[in-house]
């Protein structure tokens, strides 16, 4: 690797800008570094937090190259965020992660727009600005996979490997995808939700992109729980994506733009809290502030934004308790999802809540608050990497005995489904969203 001096670029310009005050604030202790996934499994200096700072930094000042001796190690980062918690001078990594993303990804998009190359490119960018961002276009991607399902045309094409001959990663992860109900089930935007006891809230929920589109009864479910401790529920019409996998992919503009329409979205139903189920996008949500900190006209709206959004554990331990009506069989443990966990600050709420399920024998997994490789779409781009991680995981999930295993985010839910599978436990063991689980306890199907 190059440490000279280069002429730095343009895009150098701008990571110094964007992340070179933050970086600085580390001093090297390396107190993240057993805290990091990436630097356990690769045991390698440049794929720990300290080492990916020291890298930025480097880049920044026009001593190494972004593409050659940035891009991957930051590649390799699954953006967990165990490092902010373990750092005692408050580095704030998850900033210097994601100006190192948008730089590297604004320098790649331009060279290729001359080149036309780089397919893969291409087909995620594409992907999450003409894909995501529509919720018709996602709930028709939802309703073929419904349809695929329904028809046994899933078991012919899981038979015959043919998706798996094409990408290892997501041939996986068509194995696992949850069992989709009727597409008729699914919430209306704009529907409202009143509540089955006293009011004591009105809540905006946030329905999310793959949740609404693939994961939908759990956002079904998720209304009835809320309803069931005394809220009034609407689903702001106008709401978007909330722009995380945009942001962490460094297509930052995009993300602002998502953040806006939500800001607008929610603003207007004169909800108390805004509710969301998936620890990724309930990540992004809580950092508005952060994300349009450089716009004057948006950065009180998005900080009061953020300051509603709430995970639906807050919302159920504040104003239960839930009214269960069955005892659960089995051992259950649960696997934090690290956004909710390392940047939204709730780990207790959801294990309060599944210990209070009567019957429950709850065991702690240990490790269970650190990654389990699924990290947005890392385990697809970083297939391999992601499976050491897994396995690891798993081992540890075998050792409690957990007949259920909990998480409350989509990606950890494939990813700890592909973890059972892998390790030959899908005959005994189950994995749940936790909204999944409350509901069954509360008999709520
Ligand atoms: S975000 Fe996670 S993987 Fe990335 S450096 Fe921090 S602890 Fe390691
Ligand atoms: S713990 Fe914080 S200050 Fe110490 S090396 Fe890690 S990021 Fe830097």
């Amino acid at each position: 690797m190059e440490t000279k001096t280069l002429s730095k670029n343009k895009y150098q310009e701008k990571l110094l800008q964007l992340s070179y005050d933050a970086a600085n604030q580390c001093v090297q202790c390396g107190y993240c570094l057993p805290a990091c996934p990436t630097y356990e499994s690769m045991g390698r200096e440049s794929q720990s937090p300290r080492g990916r700072i020291n890298l930025v930094k480097m880049a920044a000042e026009g001593k190494i190259d972004l593409q050659k001796d940035l891009a991957k190690p930051i590649d390799l980062c699954l953006g967990c965020r165990a490092c902010e918690v373990a750092c005692p001078v408050n580095v704030p990594y998850g900033h210097i992660y994601e100006a190192a993303k948008e730089v590297i990804t604004e320098q790649q998009n331009e060279e290729q727009a001359k080149q036309k190359s780089n397919l893969q490119m291409k087909i995620r960018n594409g992907t999450l600005k003409q894909l995501f961002p529509h919720h018709k276009r996602l709930r028709t991607v939802g309703n073929l996979a419904w349809f695929y399902q329904k028809t046994g045309l899933n078991k012919l094409v899981q038979k015959t490997k043919v998706v798996n001959k094409i990408s290892e990663s997501m041939g996986q992860m068509e194995k696992v995808l949850p069992e989709l109900e009727s597409p008729l089930k699914r919430h209306k935007f704009g529907d409202v939700f009143p509540p089955k006891e006293e009011k004591k809230a009105k809540v905006a929920f946030f329905s999310g992109c793959i949740m609404d589109a693939m994961m939908y009864k759990t956002n079904r479910l998720t209304i009835e729980l809320l309803q069931s401790v005394g809220c009034e529920v609407v689903i702001p019409a106008q709401q978007n994506c909330c722009g995380a996998l945009h942001a962490h992919q460094g297509l930052t503009d995009e993300a602002r733009k998502l953040a806006k329409a939500n800001i607008r979205a929610f603003e207007a139903s004169g909800a108390d809290y805004y509710i969301n189920n998936a620890g990724g996008c309930g990540a992004a949500l809580s950092e508005y502030d952060h994300l349009l900190k450089d716009e004057p006209d948006w950065f009180n709206r998005a900080k009061s934004f953020a300051s509603k959004s709430k995970d639906i554990t807050e919302l159920l331990v504040q104003l239960g308790p839930l009214p269960f009506k069955k005892e659960w069989n089995g051992i259950m443990t649960y696997q934090d999802s690290c956004h909710l966990r390392n940047v939204q600050g709730v780990w207790e709420e959801p294990r309060k809540l599944l210990r209070s399920i009567p019957g429950t024998r709850y065991i702690e997994m240990d490790g269970s608050d650190r990654c389990c490789g699924s990290g947005g779409i890392y385990n697809i781009l970083n297939y391999g990497e992601s499976m050491n991680i897994l396995d690891e995981k798993m081992k540890k999930a075998e050792k409690t005995k957990a007949t259920t295993i909990v998480t409350a985010n989509p990606g950890c839910l494939l990813q700890m489904k592909l973890g059972v599978e892998r390790s030959g436990l899908a005959n005994r063991v189950k994995v749940l969203h936790i909204v999944e689980a409350l509901a069954e306890a509360c008999g709520i199907q």
